[in-house]
């Protein structure tokens, strides 16, 4: 197996990323991850005013992978994901939906213990171990780690957890993958602007995709297809997550445009995965036995 050690650190995903580690296509790879603090908070003490704010993001990266040419996909099966055992949560003035209500900056330690987040005595919240970010590189201008886009990115989306395949574009050779920001457990939508936000480790298996065509960026679990979108605007993520389930619908599974419509209407939800990075993502969710077992 292939790893990259943390120390190894993007904060934009960018084509002009010198690669760290150069893999054939089915290659395992491990990725030591930092926080998206930067492993600058350790304790209930350490304040945001203090944290130098060009380590806040960081990626593990980049990953070159061979044979991978503009317009191919690049599949990431998320293997394992791996956390220590504790996190940081800040919230404050400012930061995410709940910085209006918030005066002061808060920093709370949440140990980790037996899969469950100590949030308090009385309240133990089971892991959902997620990455927060992971994209590979955009053709033009490099784009911070985090903000997310059609290259993937900081979507913050709790479905990209283990067991699951990312699916990304490759807009330069080798399409550069870089991830990190992993969280022990979030909630859709993320108010206070972070996760139980961790370092760890995951494991992944990249697989280069020749000749797919894919409303990109999508997640498939063991039970769901999932189109993602982000946008400055959420009405507008919400409709291109769903215009591009439609648009999976009906190019993969042969379905009609109005068919598809009516049965995303009926079966495939629409979910918020964030509202507080620059661009705030959606997700439109069906569940694989509807569409796969149309004919
Ligand atoms: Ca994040």
């Amino acid at each position: 197996m292939f790893r990259i050690s943390e120390n190894q650190t993007v904060y934009s995903m960018s084509k002009d990323n010198p690669p760290v580690l150069t893999v054939p296509s089915g290659s395992q790879i491990e990725f030591e991850t930092a926080d998206a603090l930067g492993g600058q908070i350790k304790t209930a003490e350490d304040r945001l005013d203090s944290l130098d704010w060009s380590r806040i993001n960081p990626a593990t990266g980049s990953v070159y992978v061979e044979g991978a040419e503009p317009g191919d996909i690049l599949a990431v099966k998320i293997e394992k994901i791996e956390v220590p055992d504790f996190g940081v949560m800040v919230a404050g003035s400012g930061m995410g939906v709940s910085g209006s209500v918030l005066d002061g900056s808060y920093t709370k330690i949440i140990p980790i213990k037996d899969n469950m987040a100590i949030f308090s005595d009385n309240i133990h919240i089971p892991l959902n171990k997620m990455i927060g970010v992971i994209g590979t590189a955009p053709k033009g201008e490099p784009i911070g780690c985090g903000v997310p886009d059609l290259h993937g990115g900081n979507m913050d989306c709790k479905e990209i957890t283990e067991g699951a395949t990312v699916f990304l574009p490759v807009n330069v050779p080798g399409a550069l993958l870089a991830l990190g920001d992993l969280h022990a457990v979030m909630a859709d939508g993320e108010i206070c602007v972070t996760g139980v936000e961790v370092s760890g480790k995951v494991i992944v298996t990249v697989e280069v995709l020749k000749n797919q065509t894919l409303p990109l960026p999508m997640i498939m679990s063991d039970t769901h297809v999932m189109t993602l979108a982000s946008d400055e605007d959420l009405d507008k993520a919400v409709d291109m997550a769903s215009l591009n389930m439609i648009t999976y619908l009906k190019d993969i599974c042969d379905f009609s445009a109005h068919e598809a419509a009516m049965l995303i209407s009926l079966v495939g939800d629409v979910r918020i995965c964030q509202v507080v990075d620059p661009k705030k993502t959606a997700r439109v969710e069906i569940n694989k036995k509807y569409i796969f077992s149309k004919n």
